[in-house]
């Protein structure tokens, strides 16, 4: 077979050689076996099957940059992102903006670091805390949503050191991989939320010397997976064997926000302060819920360290902010608010019916201050309306048409049945 040229060291750019005892320098398989080889200046040479690995490897890196730059042009500012939460979320405004912002120049440090500044801004990971339901997750959730990048929920509870009984710090890069649909890329640059981190705090004495009873061990590997390391995921999750091959997961430009209640630390904070400036004494007979709010804003780092949370893991976590509890209003904005509220969601699925129904006024404050009552903030909203509705639901697609549902305060404490008249009558 004729050869194109076969062109000898000095050329710039080579041909194929004839030369059949060639190797490919780059995977050393030898002509015979992977056919012509191209010919590079000094004795080198390239196989075809290497030239498409270079091939995608580069228009890899071309993609990379390339969604790298769009992502960049793309960062809304800390108002936009705030007004986009807003969209969402009820409340929680210092909250929304620690977040825009720390989120804002997250992005942003990515871009420097492909840009090949000099400068390094240091990686900003946020500690949430607030009551339950106050909306920690809401706020990740729909952050990632407003960044359009993959979101994982993790909570560390579930952690153990590897070893024992649970899971492996890994597997909650697992869930972001998951989330972006195993595009690596996409996955390095997601947002990870993990739960419950108050609840590895360290415990004053650790009672047993096999087991990680205090978790400590679990804030040494999240310490790491925080600060930006190159972790072996296992694709199929649960534990690591040695065996097993790993997705090389780079999480130095992973978002990580984590949430805890952090119940008690309002003592901590009260203490604090009232140590140093005015009494919160005349409180006592205050609504506690009153008094989270007010306390909850000053929390500190000192106040999460004397919490028990590790030096090293609040050091990782440098935005903190903190969600106060929702108030009846707070909670019937939630409501009826946001852009997919749960009235909002009745509405639909009643004119999906050719139906309507209306909350009063009073309905949605007496579920309000049900959902108080049960003290896990918006969180309880939803089972109670569901409660209520139930019958009316299961009901409803054999109505007929054009019937319009009274919801009122008396039907939420169970006192009355639903009113219901033609829709006609309503106004
Ligand atoms: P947390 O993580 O603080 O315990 P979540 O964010 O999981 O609470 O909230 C549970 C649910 O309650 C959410 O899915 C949302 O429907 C509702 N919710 C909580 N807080 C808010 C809020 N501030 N605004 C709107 N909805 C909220």
């Amino acid at each position: 077979m004729p050869s194109g040229k076969d062109v000898g060291g000095g050329s710039r750019r080579g041909g194929s050689t004839t030369k059949k005892n060639a190797f490919c320098s780059f995977c050393r398989k030898s002509y015979r076996d992977v056919g012509p080889l191209v010919e590079g200046p000094g004795d080198v040479y390239i196989c075809g099957e290497c030239i498409d690995l270079c091939q995608s490897i580069l228009e890899q890196e071309q993609r990379r940059r390339g969604s790298s730059k769009q992502l960049f042009d793309d960062i809304p500012t800390p108002r936009e992102i705030v007004e986009s939460l807003d969209s969402y979320v009820i409340g929680q405004r210092d909250a929304k903006r620690v977040l825009a912002v720390a989120v804002h120049n997250h992005y942003k440090r990515l871009a420097m670091h492909w840009e090949g500044s000099d400068v390094e801004i240091e990686k900003s990971n946020i500690m949430l805390i607030g009551p339950t339901g106050s909306g920690k997750t809401l706020l990740a959730r729909t952050l990632a949503r407003v960044l359009n990048v993959p979101f994982a929920i993790g909570d560390a509870t579930t952690l153990t050191e590897a070893g024992y009984v649970g899971e492996d710090v890994e597997n909650l890069l697992l869930k972001l991989l998951h989330a972006a649909d195993f595009d690596l890329e996409a996955a390095q640059r997601g947002v990870l939320y993990i739960d419950e981190i108050d609840k590895i705090g360290k415990t004053s004495q650790n009672v047993s010397i096999t087991r990680d009873v205090s978790g400590e061990g679990v804030q040494q590997a999240l310490l790491k997976m925080l600060e930006g390391t190159v972790a072996n995921v296992p694709p199929q999750g649960g534990r690591k064997h040695p065996e097993q091959q790993y997705i090389q997961m780079d999480t130095s430009n992973i978002l990580f926000i984590c949430g805890g209640t952090f119940v008690g630390i309002e003592d901590i904070i009260r203490k604090r302060m009232g140590k140093r400036t005015m009494g919160f004494g005349q409180g006592a007979s205050e609504k506690n819920e009153q008094e989270l709010a007010d306390l909850l804003p000053c929390v500190t780092t000192d106040d999460v360290l004397e919490f028990g949370l590790i030096p090293e893991l609040v050091g990782r976590l440098p935005v903190l902010s903190a969600l106060t509890p929702l108030d009846e209003e707070g909670l019937v904005r939630v409501l009826t608010q946001p852009r997919n509220a749960l009235v909002k969601q009745y509405e639909c699925l009643f004119e999906m019916e050719n139906s309507k129904v209306s909350f009063t006024d009073g309905a949605l404050e007496a579920i309000a201050r049900e959902a108080l009552l049960r003290g896990t903030g918006a969180r309880g909203l939803r089972s109670i309306i569901e409660r209520v509705m139930m019958d009316i639901m299961f009901e409803l697609p054999e109505q007929g048409n054009g019937m319009m549902y009274e919801i009122n305060d008396a039907v939420i404490s169970g006192k009355e049945p639903v009113m219901m008249m033609p829709q006609t009558k309503s106004a």
